[in-house]
């Protein structure tokens, strides 16, 4: 593949706050790789503007007051719209039918799709997920329906077996908790499967939830495992990267980086592009600016 190829790294409540004791990222010793690569801790005001890293704060808030929540934040960071702006709200949670129209019309795996390029959802989606659903005790994450229509197939048990998917807590473990009973994946494991995965597609998307549940529970032990496992794994990834592949990680709205409050928060969420293509991203500065960036970098070159 000539053209430029992207891992998305989709990480739930991640935002970027001061250096105060209930921000997690503060300890130099959470995210040692990040905290090595960026020359600092993930708070607010760190910026790195090289040629193959860059990192800066992006808006999350999107002028809409309240908030910030997961639905519409997710519909943002997605399709490139201003999801919140279109409802008149922020929205919690999982995607409702008006939201569901902005998916289904500029959602970027269709998007990618419509240029010719080759798109997948690298999560891991066990038996028990698709049984919820249908006993209506589970709905679609915005994440699912970005891929439900666009056509997109789900990574099904034969490809966890495989190590092709990669459960949204990264090791599986929570996979006890839908029924699958399958020994965990080391971080590292994991980022390897997903750059894998980026090496073969257009646009790899991956979702983690472990940073909002972890800051909803306002844990610091927990928050600080969490972040260390995320830090694991962008740090596999990064080894494991192919040099045409750019990895891209941002969030929905801040929440972990404060846990003196267990609701989300109005900070500014990380924007880390590694790869190729970093200073393209440098003119993108709030959630809604990804997925067109994406598009535009896919749709400048010819898919061989
Ligand atoms: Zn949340």
């Amino acid at each position: 593949m000539a053209s430029p190829q992207f891992i998305f790294l989709f990480l739930d409540g991640v935002g970027l706050a001061e250096d105060c004791s209930s921000n997690p990222f503060i300890s130099a010793d959470a995210t040692p790789f990040l905290n090595q690569v960026l020359g600092g801790p993930l708070l607010s005001g760190l910026w790195v503007d090289t040629p193959k890293i860059l990192f800066q704060p992006i808006d999350a808030r999107l002028g809409v007051p309240g908030l910030p929540q997961s639905a519409t934040g997710q519909t943002a960071l997605y399709t490139g719209c201003n999801a919140p702006a279109f409802l008149g709200r922020h929205l919690t949670a999982f995607a409702n039918g008006s939201l569901r129209s902005l998916i289904n019309a500029s959602g970027m795996f269709k998007q990618a799709l419509a240029l010719g390029g080759s798109v997948t959802h690298t999560n891991f989606y066990p038996p028990a997920y698709f049984e919820a659903i249908a006993q209506r005790r589970a709905r679609y994450s915005v994440g699912t329906l970005l891929a439900l229509t666009a056509g997109v197939p789900f990574r099904m048990s034969k490809n966890y077996a495989q190590g092709e998917a990669i459960y949204w807590d990264i090791t599986g473990e929570r996979l006890k908790d839908r029924g699958v009973e399958v020994p965990a994946v080391t971080p590292q494991e994991a980022g390897q499967r997903l750059a894998s995965l980026g090496t073969q597609h257009h646009l790899a998307l991956f979702e983690c939830y472990l940073p909002d549940y972890a800051g909803h529970h306002q844990d610091m032990a927990q928050a600080l495992q969490v972040i260390a496992l995320v830090d694991a794994l962008i740090e596999s990834v990064v080894a494991h990267l192919s040099s045409q592949v750019t990895l891209i990680v941002s969030s929905d709205h801040g929440n972990i980086e404060d846990l003196s409050s267990k609701s989300h928060t109005l900070n500014p969420v990380p924007l880390l592009v590694i790869g190729p293509e970093a200073t393209a991203f440098k003119n993108v500065h709030a959630i809604t600016d990804i997925t067109p960036k994406i598009v535009e970098l896919l749709s400048v070159e010819s898919f061989a």
